[in-house]
């Protein structure tokens, strides 16, 4: 006898998304697709397969994430290639390869899987999604703050609660230098205290060091030189800007000096947004400027801003129950083969229409089907029996108060001949007025909204007709 084959694991840090996880999932891309397009972001897409070397000189060879995190591999032909570990490198590669820069300025945003080799905890995985955003070839702190109003948007308009925006400006290439300069002294004095890593990257990398996570580094860091006294007049003056920005759009923030970015790019704003239960808020999202990163990938020198947002936490942050549909509209129990294909063909119109109908795949009893319709949760039932057939009448249920009721089937061909948007909203409503609904909705619309005014069902909102043509 041959062995039973063994069961074949997901990869670690790697999850499937189920329903109703999936619907949450949808909901949150859908508000990203809306917010970020009132502002004028159109979506790319680039492959989440890119050349090692893009990532090595974007993030910095020498970061945590190039060095220990990334998913790399050499590919039949012999190339070294490495799954995104971020999208903004991907975005400037596609911006200088397709000569974007020619045409001057891009809002872009991108979601999609992100990969890194880290240790999966709550919220934390290997494969992750983020959503991202970036505006190429614009300098102006006014884009700063409209980046930062626009997150602030999102996270409201998904119902994320005690969101906290920090923000910092990190200088640029005419004061960070000096700053560097004064808080490797400071690290030198108390390198003993600072963890292995921060010893070795305190003379690359100084930066880094104030956001490191152990205990000792954390100290060190409180008491660290600021970057504020190292502006120089040009960072100082955008830093300022883009809060007026902000407070002019009524977006509340806190300034927060230590704020750095885990990158190399960052120049400038920066920023991240912070959620979850007061007082032990965590990162959601976090960006800012990065105007030296499309010169460094060989492009023209072109600034840039943008951020990203972790799917993955903002998830948890989110009530589930706030959407998502979590049953059919209807539910068709149909018993014998005539009320079968007749009900079939009647589910294929509404379905046309925009609602969600299911019907059993066998021809199982009545309350089999009714049981059927009752886990899937269906808002209603349709009745198509043999009998009722020959009569020329349709059975209905709303499975909430248990009312049933009979009425005169409409015929498929008025079905059809309605526009399948009134179809839906007709259909929903009131079961015993449904035919003077059809012929209302089509003759006399004034007639018909009188009528789907005294109903008062679940589906009410559906039944809002437009008018205008
Ligand atoms: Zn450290
Ligand atoms: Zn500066």
């Amino acid at each position: 006898m041959a062995a039973k084959p063994t069961k074949i694991a997901a990869v670690r840090g790697m999850k499937d998304l189920l329903p109703p996880e999936s619907d949450l999932w949808r909901f949150m891309e859908e508000a990203a697709r809306l917010t970020f397009g009132t502002y004028g972001y159109r979506e790319i897409r680039t492959p989440v397969l890119e050349r090692t070397e893009l990532f090595a000189r974007a993030m910095g060879a020498t970061t945590d994430v190039v060095q220990k995190e990334m998913y790399t591999f050499t590919d039949r032909a012999g190339d070294s290639l490495t799954l995104r570990p971020e999208a903004t490198a991907g975005v400037c590669r596609a911006f200088i390869e397709q000569g974007l820069y020619s045409q001057g300025q891009f809002k872009f945003f991108t979601l999609g899987p992100m990969f890194r080799h880290e240790r999966p905890q709550k919220g934390r995985f290997r494969q992750f999604t983020q959503f991202n955003v970036e505006a190429l070839g614009f300098a102006e702190p006014m884009i700063d703050a409209e980046q930062i109003v626009m997150l602030a948007q999102l996270l409201d308009r998904l119902g994320v609660a005690n969101v906290e925006i920090h923000l910092n400006s990190l200088g640029d290439d005419q004061c960070r230098p000096q700053y560097k300069a004064a808080l490797i002294v400071y690290l030198e004095q108390h390198g003993a205290r600072l963890c292995d890593d921060c010893r070795r990257r305190m003379r690359e990398n100084p930066l880094r060091v104030l956001d490191c996570k152990a205990e000792g580094c954390k100290q060190i860091a409180e008491q660290a030189p600021t970057i504020s006294a190292h502006w120089c007049d040009d960072c100082r003056a955008h830093f300022e800007e883009v809060q007026e920005f902000l407070e002019a759009a009524g977006v509340k923030y806190t300034v927060d000096p230590r704020l750095v970015r885990g990158l190399d790019y960052y120049t400038r704003t920066t920023f991240e947004a912070l959620a979850g239960d007061l007082g032990a808020q965590n990162a959601v999202a976090g960006g800012g400027r990065y105007d030296n990163l499309i010169k460094e990938l060989g492009g023209p020198d072109t600034p840039a801003t943008g951020f990203a947002v972790g799917v993955d936490r903002l998830s948890l942050l989110i009530d589930a129950k706030r959407f998502g549909q979590s049953g059919p509209d209807l539910f068709f129990v149909a018993v014998g083969p005539q009320a079968r294909r007749r009900a079939f063909a009647e589910v294929v119109v509404l379905r046309e229409g925009g609602l969600w109908v299911e019907m059993s795949s066998a021809d199982t009893g009545l309350n089999s089907q009714l049981k059927r319709a009752n886990k899937l949760g269906a808002a209603r039932v349709v009745f198509r029996m043999e009998d009722e057939l020959d009569r020329g009448v349709i059975t209905f249920k709303d499975m909430d108060t248990g009312h049933q009721e009979e009425v005169l089937a409409p015929s498929l061909g008025s079905m059809k001949n309605l526009d399948p948007v009134l179809w839906s909203n007709a259909y929903c409503a009131e079961m015993v007025l449904m035919r003077s609904l059809f012929d209302d909705a089509v003759n006399d619309p004034s007639a018909f909204e009188q009528k789907a005014k005294r109903l008062d069902n679940p589906m009410g909102k559906r039944m809002k007709i437009d008018h205008q043509d």
